[in-house]
């Protein structure tokens, strides 16, 4: 090793010695406070071997400030609240759907409290955690019987594990779909043991595509929601009614994985027609699995809803058990589907559906809300204003569908100090960097808060946070 780079090595400072140092000035238990330190003087001690040349050491200036910026780092809480002004309204990466209010709070008791989890109250015995749902999950979509597990790429695996492994399972090429998250059909049903037998072009399945595929070995037909992409132009696929029938006539059994799962036609209130469950299970499908935090608007969860028997036979997998729902998710999945008694109840109280169906008139008092708001802080080279704009449902439910929103947009001042470059980079990576992050986004040349997806209580908050920001700050 030349040896500058052994004095640079040697020159490093010592942890004993900054610890000490530190201690007084940042409220911070000793051992966190020292794996600080160690962190930093590797990340250098690395830095310096990586180095092509030598590298101007760090002062003692500059040590101290790595140290409090990587401590205060690390004491800020990892998982917190951010506000979503992104306008895709089952944002997967900021967590998909929010709770109602009555859902949020059965959450919490469930955390708080004993429960009736696993305790039959009338007879004193142990009870099922499935039996409070599995009655409203039949009133809600008509099947005979329900189950629920960690999410809906975990109802796809157990209900073919459980009704096709080491057998042939029949789908159409154009359903063969990456989900993101890399869940693709493929592989998960590759891991579930079962075999896949792809049938029709990517474009145009017909119903004697399947027939031709039916073999001893075969035991069902699926059909797999799209989602988040949309096949368009010369297409055709076949009906669940058609595959039920088609799959009875031949003893197998027919399974649909809905993805989003709505149990409202949210058509009625000008959004794309989907099926709902209700239509998937009154179609003849065997098995149907949903996901419970995409349209359905609760917690993360899979459900499977079904015949008796097939539902019986996937209660019975010892998966199952791996696989199970915890008491929160039952606690705010109960309290979700509740709602969904009454189309209006739904629509008032669980958010996703309330963001989806907000006329754009009331996004827009929204927008002016938040836009007066902070006009009396000085925005230092930018100018603020309303423009409309188009959310996106999100989720991988209704790709290419625009719901007409409203946004509060920044862009540069061109007339205020033109020589500096204002970049919409930097106020992008500022406003994540806010308290409580504000996520938005660039479109064009402008920044953008899309403000169906903030809520009425987060107003206030984002307000201070702006003006905040535009007071402090020199962009
Ligand atoms: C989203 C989706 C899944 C995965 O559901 P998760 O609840 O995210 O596990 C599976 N299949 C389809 C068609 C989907 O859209």
């Amino acid at each position: 090793m030349p040896e500058d780079k052994q004095q640079a090595l040697r020159a490093l400072p010592k942890v004993d010695e900054w610890l000490r140092r530190l201690a007084p000035t940042i409220a911070a238990p000793t051992a966190l406070l020292k794996r600080v330190v160690q962190d930093e003087i590797e990340r250098e001690r690395r830095a310096i071997l990586a180095a092509p040349g030598q590298m101007a050491p760090c002062d003692e200036e500059q040590w101290r400030h790595r140290f409090n910026a990587a401590a205060r780092r690390k004491l800020q809480t990892g998982f917190r609240p951010v506000i979503n002004a992104t306008g895709v309204v089952i944002h997967t990466n900021l967590g998909r759907s929010l709770l109602a209010e009555d859902a949020a709070v059965a959450l919490c008791e469930a955390g708080k409290r004993y429960s009736n989890l696993e305790f039959d109250l009338e007879s004193g015995q142990r009870g099922s955690r499935y039996s409070h749902i599995e009655d409203i999950l039949r009133d809600l979509t008509g099947a005979e019987a329900a189950l629920v597990v960690n999410n809906n790429a975990a109802a796809v695996f157990l209900a073919l594990e459980t009704l096709a492994k080491g057998k042939e399972v029949i789908v159409s090429r154009g359903q063969l779909v990456e989900i993101g998250g890399s869940f693709r059909i493929p592989d998960v049903m590759a891991r579930s043991g079962a075999k896949l037998v792809e049938v029709g072009a990517t474009n145009r399945t017909h119903p004697h595509d399947y027939e031709g595929a039916i073999s001893p070995e075969t035991a069902l037909l699926l059909k797999v929601h799209t989602s988040n992409f949309r096949l368009i132009g010369f297409t055709s696929e076949v009906a669940a009614a058609d595959l039920a029938r088609l799959a009875h006539e031949r003893n197998l059994l027919a399974m649909e994985d809905l993805g989003s799962g709505s149990l409202l036609d949210l058509s009625a209130y000008g959004l794309p027609r989907e099926p709902t469950v209700r239509e998937v299970v009154a179609a003849g499908i065997d098995v149907v699995c949903f996901s419970g935090d995409k349209l359905l608007g609760g917690p993360q969860a899979g459900i499977i809803v079904g015949t008796k028997a097939v539902i019986a036979a996937i209660k019975k997998n010892p998966l199952n058990r791996a696989l199970r729902i915890d008491k929160f998710t039952l606690a705010s999945l109960e309290a979700t589907l509740r709602h969904y008694y009454q189309d209006a109840d739904a629509l008032a109280n669980i958010p996703t559906l309330k963001m989806l169906v907000e006329h754009r008139a009331t996004t827009k008092k929204r927008a002016e809300r938040l836009l007066k708001n902070i006009r009396e802080s000085a925005m230092r080279g930018y100018l603020a204003e309303l423009r409309p704009t188009a959310s996106r449902v999100g989720g991988g439910a209704m790709p290419e569908y625009n719901l007409s929103s409203f946004a509060v947009v920044f862009s540069p001042d061109p007339s205020r100090e033109p020589s500096r470059e204002l970049s919409l980079n930097r106020l992008e990576r500022d406003f994540r960097a806010m308290p409580t992050p504000v996520i938005g986004r660039i479109e064009r040349d402008h920044f953008l808060l899309d403000m169906r997806t903030v809520r009425d209580d987060e107003i206030a908050l984002l307000s201070e946070q702006i003006r905040n920001y535009f007071l402090r700050e020199r962009p």
